[in-house]
């Protein structure tokens, strides 16, 4: 069925804060060149690490899988160039806790050899949807708009879950990045090729494009894509610039007027949602053969000079990056991955950018100023009118400090998207996000505790059981023997003990005349 007018519902809560795309929207500065070594990060992904497949010293081509997963969730990583493997080690990655993980270091050769790639699939609709969705594994695709869950996952709905909504995000919501805006505004048929695609591999009857209205140039681009590809039921819908108009469920909710359940997936309600970079990706794998190697980035900011878009290889240092958008100004006071709502600062620029990596922001003060004071909590319940999960900011905030795990969980923290809207309008200046990511960060590690505890149980029971069962069939084999040799004694007509005893006293007199005809035999001899 149809959605009849997309795009008229809302969701609830949100703000309006400058949007500060206009210093890079439209602005591509090029492809950043090859440094001399890339680092590229083991989990780059939700889901399990990837492990490497190949050896420190190894020669390795453009495109050929370094690492790859065996669980179901997960995504290989590839060579985003040729050269030699220099190490497998420990590396600072970007990641708010600033620690270092697994990475690949990647001595690149210059050359940008390709290896060789699997067949290019331009006729895919007369394929089987789930050799498409092994492409899709294959090629290493995640979510780009910073989410990075693999899509291969999240495509494979399952059949009692029919998809009748593909929502395509080009929202974009977040402040200042801007590269969902060109991939837009200059790719456009590259997106639509990835939604055909997706759109036969989810088997949707329709397709919704949701872009905010601050961007009408990308509308306008997608539109004419679209109507020149010859789709069906595949809308461009232009929706409100509201902040965070791009989260899964708000965006679904305005296309759709479908509400995602509390800890559900848009599928389980018959709608996938997939951003427009992620779509672009879906093309390469499938119509080139084209693993996904590197992503467009927005550097702005006050702090450099240039700001703009950027095709990056993955695991080119950030500081390359910015080297390539004119460097930093004078201006420049902090570094944020990702946008200033949901971004995270870092401590270093010497990180590899990953397939994450949407933005680099390189704020002045003015633009990232140190936070407010904190103050005592009012009750003035600003914060759950801006909640766009309709949550209640402040009681999760009151459970996280009190470290009442349980209670966070009953007041749906994990419904909590991080959007900062709270913080935002929190009059108290209460970093109430922070409480929430420390809150699910302790249940996540008490859960894993308890599974450990339980797989322990498990293991103490299964090897106390193992025990008792071998006891069990060693005495019920003895008790075969002992049956089975009386039987043989009572079918010879004979009591059995007292056979035995007779036995025995034969083999004890037999022994004495034995012995008493040595000696005799000893006698004679001397
Ligand atoms: S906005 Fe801040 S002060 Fe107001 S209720 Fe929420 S946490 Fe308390
Ligand atoms: S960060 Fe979480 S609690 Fe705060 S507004 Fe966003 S979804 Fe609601």
């Amino acid at each position: 069925m149809i959605t009849q007018n997309p795009g008229s519902w809302d969701f609830h809560g949100g703000i309006h804060r400058p949007d500060c795309k206009s210093m890079s929207a439209g602005k591509f500065l090029g492809k950043v060149p090859l440094p001399e070594t890339l680092v590229l990060p083991l989990q780059q992904h939700i889901g399990a690490m990837a492990e490497p497949v190949v050896k420190v010293g190894e020669q390795v081509f453009k495109g050929q899988t370094i690492a790859r997963v065996s669980e179901y969730i997960g995504a290989p990583i590839h060579a985003p160039t040729s050269g030699t493997i220099a190490a497998i080690e420990e590396h600072p990655v970007p990641h708010p806790s600033g620690l270092s993980a697994p990475c690949i270091l990647l001595q690149v050769d210059g050359k940008d050899e390709w290896g060789e790639l699997p067949e290019p699939l331009p006729y895919f609709d007369d394929m089987d949807p789930s050799l498409l969705r092994e492409r899709i594994r294959w090629a290493g695709i995640v979510g780009l708009g910073g989410a990075a869950f693999p899509t291969s996952v999240k495509v494979n709905h399952g059949p009692d879950r029919p998809i009748q909504t593909l929502v395509i995000n080009g929202a974009e919501c977040e402040p200042y990045i801007t590269c969902d805006d060109l991939l837009m505004r200059e790719q456009a048929d590259r997106v639509v090729e990835g939604i055909k695609v997706l759109l036969y591999v989810v088997d949707a009857e329709e397709c919704l494009i949701g872009i905010e209205d601050n961007k009408p140039e990308a509308i306008a681009a997608m539109r004419k894509a679209v109507a020149e590809s010859g789709l069906k039921d595949v809308q461009v819908i232009q929706v409100p610039t509201r902040y965070p108009m791009g989260g899964e469920k708000q965006l679904i909710k305005v296309l759709t007027g479908k509400e995602v359940p509390s800890n559900g997936i848009p599928s389980e309600i018959g709608v996938i949602c997939i951003n427009v970079a992620t779509a672009a990706a879906v093309t390469d794998a499938v119509m080139a053969g084209r693993p996904l190697l590197s992503r467009l980035v927005t550097v702005t900011g006050e702090g450099v000079n240039s700001s703009g878009n950027l095709e990056v290889p993955f695991g080119v240092y950030m500081s390359h990056v910015i080297a390539h958008a004119g460097g930093y100004s004078d201006k420049a006071y902090k570094l944020i991955l990702g946008g200033p709502m949901m971004g995270f600062t870092l401590g270093d620029d010497q990180l590899p950018v990953t397939k994450g990596s949407n933005c680099l922001l390189a704020a002045s003060r003015e633009e990232a100023p140190a936070p407010d004071k904190a103050h005592p909590c009012i009750r003035c319940g600003k914060c759950m009118d801006a909640c766009p999960a309709q949550l209640l900011p402040q009681q999760l905030y009151w459970y996280a400090r009190a470290r009442d795990f349980d209670k966070t969980q009953e007041y749906h923290l994990f419904d909590c998207i991080e959007c900062g809207c709270c913080s935002w309008v929190c009059p108290s200046h209460i970093p109430l996000v922070q409480y929430y990511r420390f809150a699910k960060t302790e249940t996540w590690a008490l859960e894993k505790e308890k599974r450990q505890a339980e797989d322990a149980r498990r293991r103490h029971e299964a090897r106390v059981e193992r025990l008792e069962r071998l006891e069990r069939e060693r005495k019920a084999r003895l008790r075969q023997k002992k049956d089975a040799l009386e039987k043989k004694t009572a079918a010879n007509g004979a009591n059995p003990r007292k056979a035995a005893v007779e036995a025995a006293m034969k083999r004890v007199a037999e022994k004495k005349a034995r012995q008493s005809e040595a000696e005799k035999s000893s006698g004679e001899s001397s």
